[in-house]
């Protein structure tokens, strides 16, 4: 039997997969059980930023494994003390307590679960086109119905409103609203950037309705964006910040960054076993190290607007708009973008879509010129074999 047989044998069925068995990852680049090489512009959906098996991140998980794995937080621990401390240093604004979690939809429902305590109201706007995860909490935030629909009743009280529309806010925010939920960049939802006026005037609304600001940024943190954090380019900060992804520099992890004006989490108002493991705890110390010492949301941003100008030079119809942020793109495209990213594969680049029509890379931040240079060709290539 095949890895592809097995795994189509014995998985739950709930993803759709290509058909590439990955193997091996060094930097920007993976490899396929049969060898060959690929431009990675997934990065585990915008997990390793710092690039695969970054030697300084896999040399302090693999002392952890050999110190202490296990540890919650019924016990103090050194390498998480360490941690908070870093993540209260790069975290925007006043977040400076964190709940550890292991992945973003869990941050999520910290943030959702949090901001009920603290302002003792339930409901909760978030926008059209977001997207906050799957479990039953934060896929009440989530927008788009085929994931919703099957699942209802939902939890209650969830109002989605347009994006990037101040009006249509002002409408929704009201003195029993607990929460506004968004992210600064829509990923899933098209990578869709707001605007700064959009973000300024919800961070103002809930000042005035006595609402908590909760900023997603699972998918645009740790530098993605040219930023340490994407609320930093429209001089917003949230009540609660939501992070995953690339925190741990792959292996999993999340957390909700709690501000000063979010009171009442006491003993016993939420947990998690393996939160605030060490492992975990290590390898985002050294992910965190790797992005400050090699300066990766500085360079997301430099190498995100060249990238940029390379794919806006590409003279294709089906391009309807290139967008994005540092090195979180899309492509809107007149056509389908899932028989692009097949194409691409083809030509040894991974790529991702967001919605039916939106080509997506999220390449690791470490990526060279070379093959961002890569992508753009083979992107233009496959464009151009489908005008037709
Ligand atoms: N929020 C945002 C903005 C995301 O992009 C994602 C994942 N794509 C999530 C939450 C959920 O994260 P996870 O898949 O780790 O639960």
């Amino acid at each position: 039997m095949t890895v592809k047989t097995i795994e189509e044998q014995y998985t739950s069925g709930v993803y759709v997969k290509r058909d590439r068995t990955i193997v091996r990852g060094r930097g920007a680049r993976v490899w396929d059980e049969a060898g060959r090489e690929y431009v990675d512009c997934v990065a585990g959906i915008g997990v390793a930023n710092a690039g695969h098996c970054h030697p300084a991140i896999a040399e302090a998980i693999a002392e952890q494994a050999e110190t202490l794995l296990s540890c919650p937080e019924l016990f103090y621990n050194d390498r998480r003390a360490r941690l908070l401390e870093r993540l209260a240093e790069v975290t925007p604004g006043d977040v400076d307590r964190f709940f550890l979690c292991n992945s973003g939809t869990e941050a999520v429902e910290g943030a959702l679960k949090f901001a009920r305590l603290a302002t003792g109201r339930s409901k909760v706007v978030a926008a059209m086109r977001g997207y906050h995860g799957r479990t039953l909490g934060a896929l009440s935030a989530t927008y788009d119905k085929k994931y919703r629909r099957p699942f209802v009743p939902l939890v209650p009280g969830f109002t989605h409103v347009p994006f990037d529309n101040v009006e249509r806010a002002e409408k929704a925010v009201d003195e029993e609203t607990a929460a506004v939920l968004v992210e600064i960049v829509q990923g899933e939802g098209g990578v869709r950037p707001g605007s700064p006026a959009y973000f300024q005037a919800l961070r103002r609304l809930c000042d005035e309705r006595g609402a908590l600001l909760i900023i997603d940024e699972v998918q645009t943190g740790f530098g993605r964006t040219g930023r340490w954090f994407a609320c930093e380019h429209v001089g917003v900060t949230p009540d609660l910040l939501c992070m995953g992804k690339a925190m741990a520099g792959g292996v999993p992890m999340g957390a909700t960054g709690i501000g000063r004006r979010v009171t009442g989490i006491g003993p016993g108002a939420h947990s998690s076993t393996f939160g605030g493991n060490p492992l975990a705890c290590a390898a985002a110390l050294a992910a965190l190290d790797v992005y400050e010492q090699e300066a990766l949301p500085a360079r997301a941003a430099e190498m995100g607007a060249r990238f940029r100008r390379r794919l806006e030079a590409i003279d294709s119809r089906l391009i309807r708009e290139v967008r994005g942020l540092g090195l979180m793109m899309g492509i809107e495209l007149r056509i389908r973008a899932m028989p692009i990213v097949e194409a691409l594969m083809e030509e040894g680049v991974l790529a991702l879509t967001a919605g039916s029509t939106v080509l997506r890379l999220l390449p690791p931040l470490i990526i060279e010129w070379e093959d961002l240079e890569r992508g753009a060709e083979a992107i233009e290539e496959v464009l151009a074999s489908h005008e037709h």
